[in-house]
């Protein structure tokens, strides 16, 4: 039976690796979220997880009040969320925290040689030659829960890894705003930012995907998942989120992963690799889908996938750099600070006072994202 220490219970993800667990009878060790007392309790009675930790002090005070009737450990602070990450008993720790929070517990669990399910990507953006360094060392492997790279993974089950493989085709729903020009991006409203085509997800990755930074994100993913480099990765935008990416090989045969938009299934697989089981995603109908469309993205408008392909051309800190600009330009966004198209301009003004270094510490991460939150803030005079 699949162990798992689950990071981020409370969240779109979080709640979604729950279902897959009740639906297999997995046994959840650990849980953990940053406050959310209500949500998290009710998830404790359910799974009796031995840990759980909540980031905020006072929550996790008020967690221990309610839960003592049971016999749960629970643990504060975000070194509460590493020691579930790597010391509880799962031997999965599936990490689906926001933003780059996530990397510590990551690194931790990698080096108590967990297997990671990983859906946090910016933990992957932040500090991808930290995490992968670490997982050769420990021999630890990571399995992408996000839908895009687990369809990439899935297409290249069977072939020798990389062998001969020529182009990633990342898709992307284009999100709320596909086929807006420049001056309608500057009256879109967070209302509008948060109304998903095709995915429900998180406030903070359906506010990335409105403004494609979600695609750039995704980019430097795949170039550390599967060992790439960035021009060997394009994207396209498919609107349907239907097809869920695409491998070319050298001989120009494209190979893609197929599904309805259902997180379930990603995060199943990156469970049960390298077994298949049933999942409760609907079987995909071809008739009843009839077409399937293709359009190149509007770099101009949305130069946020541009931002992030540059930062990973340039390396070192560059990802982290954009990546944190990112985050704070985000949050700003969503409390009505700032406009939508504030959000690409802060991240590449803000980039410009990187101070890069090749060879990154964790330390270096850290500052970076201090350093960045700061420049985002003073630009955008809040
Ligand atoms: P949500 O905002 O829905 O959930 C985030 C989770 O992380 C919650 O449990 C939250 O706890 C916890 N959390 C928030 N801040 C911190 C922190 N500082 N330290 C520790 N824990 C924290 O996000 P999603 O589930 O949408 O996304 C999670 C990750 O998965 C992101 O990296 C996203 O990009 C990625 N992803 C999401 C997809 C989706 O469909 N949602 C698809 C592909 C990738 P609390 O509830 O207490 O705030
Ligand atoms: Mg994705």
């Amino acid at each position: 039976m699949k162990r798992i220490n689950l990071l981020g219970s409370t969240g779109s993800i979080g709640l979604q690796t729950l279902d897959v667990a009740r639906e297999h009878g997995y046994k959840i060790e650990a849980l953990t979220a940053y406050s959310n007392v209500d949500i998290i309790e009710n998830q404790i009675r359910e799974f009796k997880p031995e840990y759980a930790a909540l980031v905020d002090e006072k929550a996790a005070n008020d967690l221990k009040q309610r839960v003592k009737d049971l016999p749960v450990k629970i643990l504060s602070g975000i070194e509460g969320v590493s020691f579930c990450a790597s010391e509880a008993k799962g031997d999965i720790t599936l990490n689906s925290v926001v933003g780059m929070a996530g990397l510590k517990p990551t690194l931790d669990a990698i080096n108590a040689g967990k297997t990671i399910a990983l859906a946090n990507k910016e933990t992957l953006v932040a500090g991808g030659k930290l995490v992968t360094d670490a997982a050769k060392k420990n021999n630890v492997a990571i399995l992408p829960v996000d839908s895009e790279h687990s369809a990439i993974f899935q297409c290249l089950l069977g072939s020798p890894r990389n062998h001969a493989l020529k182009r990633i085709v990342l898709t992307a729903s284009g999100g709320p705003f596909f086929g807006k020009t420049k001056d309608e991006l500057e009256k879109v409203t967070l209302a509008d930012a948060l109304k998903h085509p095709s995915w429900s997800m998180g406030q903070k990755i359906t506010i990335d995907s409105a403004t494609m930074f979600n695609k750039g994100l995704e980019l430097i993913e795949a170039v550390w998942l599967f060992d790439v480099s960035p021009d060997m990765i394009d994207i396209v935008v498919h609107r349907e989120s239907i097809v869920h990416s695409l491998i070319e090989y050298s001989d120009n045969s494209v190979i893609a992963q197929l599904g309805h938009p259902d997180m379930r299934l990603p995060i199943q697989f990156a469970i049960t690799y390298p077994d298949r089981f049933p999942s409760p995603e609907k079987q995909l109908d071809l008739w009843e889908i009839g077409n399937l469309s293709f359009y190149k993205p509007d770099y101009e408008t949305f130069p946020c996938m541009d931002i992030c392909r540059n930062a990973i051309k340039k390396g070192g800190l560059y990802p982290a750099a954009v990546n944190c600009a990112n985050e704070e330009a985000n949050l700003l966004f969503r409390q009505g600070k700032i406009s939508f198209t504030d959000i690409p301009r802060l991240i590449s003004e803000a980039a410009e006072y990187t101070e890069n270094k090749p060879d990154y510490t964790l330390d270096d991460v850290y500052n970076t994202d201090s350093l960045m939150r700061e420049k985002v803030r003073e630009l955008a005079n809040v």
